[in-house]
């Protein structure tokens, strides 16, 4: 049997249990047997963080460098490899797959390089004679919470900045895509990091993720999943007797793209096709929302529904799919009840939303991509995260009811704006309330080297990835120095 064991204090431990991981392309496929960690056992590898902490806090900074540059050149090397084994189980098309691996090398790079960047300030004091020392110093043990839908990228922008800054790490990866995340620690566990500073506890979030979350030596949890997971990770952390754990959460989101009367045809079609469906619209930040003004409306929807015909669902690793399977079973039926939803609320369905069981005689979740025109912003399908290939059009008088339709939703994560006017697009960008804006492009599909994050209910503290990691990753420390 094809089993993967959990790392903890630099082993390979067997767990309580193991689940199957199987390719929602061909649920025939079975991917492999994956260890489910015990409270126990997760308690081990917190301890082991803990134990390590003080080595790898004080390691040099060209260590760090070392460890995690190695990581992305293997990440890179086996890219190939990697990029199938995400498309199998998670059900990506290979090619936005490879690109994901891609990103997660990437990742590991730049932070290899950010190890040895380090910033610190130095000052006059106030006060005579007095030398004022800002330093960052690592947090402490970081558990590391993720979600099924990028099962390379997240984990890597999770690890590498906690590593870089001197952290040391417990990681729990989502049920669903154990596999990517064992090949990431397998690298780690060859990276020449002490034993005990990364560890991985594969396992159901209600055990291996709320002992990370109750324990007091976890020092920061980060987290990316739902908003109600997030919500319980936020009470949690600081219900705790004692101190309170820093927290990070990146959760849902709602992002609208606006497409405006001058906007160029092609690239608004474009960038929705993409938001909206590439990744079977599995994405935090998919624009699941076009809010289109009407003297481009009809265009563009017509321009859509032709598009649409050409985007071949099938198996994920198959040359020429565009839109893979949905995750899962449970996944497949939440899309398909957000799709009668929304013709029980009056929307009119225009393209796709077949469920199909078998394509080419592989047994898997497929769904065509659904669009809905003549909804309205207060029906439930544009309200609330969906998480499928499922978007909406939702038809605007002019550019100022497009923005306050574009604001009007819980969320904040992402935002784009299709327009060939110079004074259209800052005017969005200026006035989008978004972690991101994307003018003539995607909501989803974003830069390694820069901040990612959102606004209101779909993120919760500092900023992930680029330099802004720094701020979730370290803790500052201010010394006065009287010589
Ligand atoms: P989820 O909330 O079900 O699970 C996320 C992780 O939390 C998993 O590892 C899970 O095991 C764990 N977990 C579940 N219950 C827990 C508990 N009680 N205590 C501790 N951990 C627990 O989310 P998901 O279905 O894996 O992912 C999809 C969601 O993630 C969507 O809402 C999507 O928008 C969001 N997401 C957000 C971003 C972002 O950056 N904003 C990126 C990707 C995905």
């Amino acid at each position: 049997m094809n089993t993967h064991a959990n790392f903890i204090a630099g082993d390979w431990v067997a767990g309580q249990d193991l689940i199957q991981n199987i390719n929602p392309s061909d649920t025939r496929d079975l991917i492999g047997h994956y260890a489910q960690a015990s409270r126990t056992q997760t308690e081990t590898a917190i301890a082991a963080a803990d134990a390590a902490l003080p080595k790898w806090a004080a390691s040099t900074p060209q260590q760090r460098a070392d460890a995690l540059d190695a990581v992305g050149s293997e990440i890179l090397a086996r890219k190939a490899e990697l990029g199938d084994l995400l498309a199998r189980e998670e059900g990506k098309a290979l090619p936005d797959a490879l690109g994901e691996v891609l990103r997660a090398a990437q990742i590991f790079k730049f932070f290899a390089g950010e190890a040895l960047r380090i910033p610190g300030e130095s000052m006059a004091s106030t006060r005579p004679g007095m030398g004022v020392a800002v330093t960052r110093e690592p947090v402490g043990v970081v558990g590391i919470i993720t979600p099924w839908n990028f099962p390379i990228a997240i984990p890597a922008w999770k690890i590498a900045p906690a590593l870089a800054y001197g952290n040391t790490v417990v990681f729990k990866p989502a049920e669903l895509v154990p596999g990517c995340a064992w090949a990431l620690a397998e690298m780690l566990s060859r990276a020449g990091l002490p034993a005990g500073t990364f560890n991985l506890v594969m396992g159901p979030g209600r055990e291996v993720g709320e002992e990370m979350l109750n324990d007091p030596r976890v020092s920061a949890i980060t987290f990316t999943g739902s908003e109600g997971t997030g919500r319980k990770v936020a009470h949690a952390c600081v219900g705790r007797a004692g101190a309170m754990a820093r927290f990070q959460l990146e959760m849902g989101g709602k992002n609208p793209l606006v497409v405006l009367n001058d906007a160029d045809l092609s690239v608004a079609v474009e960038c929705a096709i993409n938001g909206a469906f590439y990744a079977t619209g599995q994405r935090c930040t998919a624009s699941s929302r076009l809010v289109v003004t009407e003297g481009i409306h009809d265009r563009f929807v017509a321009a859509m529904v032709q598009r649409m015909k050409s985007l071949k669902v099938g198996d994920a690793r198959q040359a020429g799919t565009v839109i893979g399977p949905v995750v899962n079973a449970t996944q497949l039926q939440q899309d398909l009840s957000y799709i009668a939803l929304g013709s029980a609320e009056g929307a009119k369905l225009v393209a796709g939303g077949q469920h199909h069981g078998l394509i080419e005689g592989r047994p898997g979740f497929y769904l065509e991509p659904a669009l809905f025109i003549d909804t309205h912003n207060a029906m439930r399908i544009n309200r609330e995260e969906i998480f499928g290939p499922v978007a909406s059009v939702i038809r605007v008088r002019d550019h100022e009811e497009a923005l306050s339709v574009a604001n009007d939703t819980p969320y904040g994560l992402s935002a784009g704006v299709c327009t060939t006017s110079l004074k259209m697009a800052s005017h969005f960008q200026r006035h989008l309330q978004a972690g991101m804006v994307m003018v003539n492009a995607p909501t989803a599909g974003v830069d390694p080297h820069v901040p990612f994050g959102g606004r209101k209910a779909s993120s919760h503290g500092p900023r992930e990835q680029g330099r802004y990691a720094a701020d979730f990753y370290t803790t500052v420390k201010t010394a006065y120095i009287h010589p």
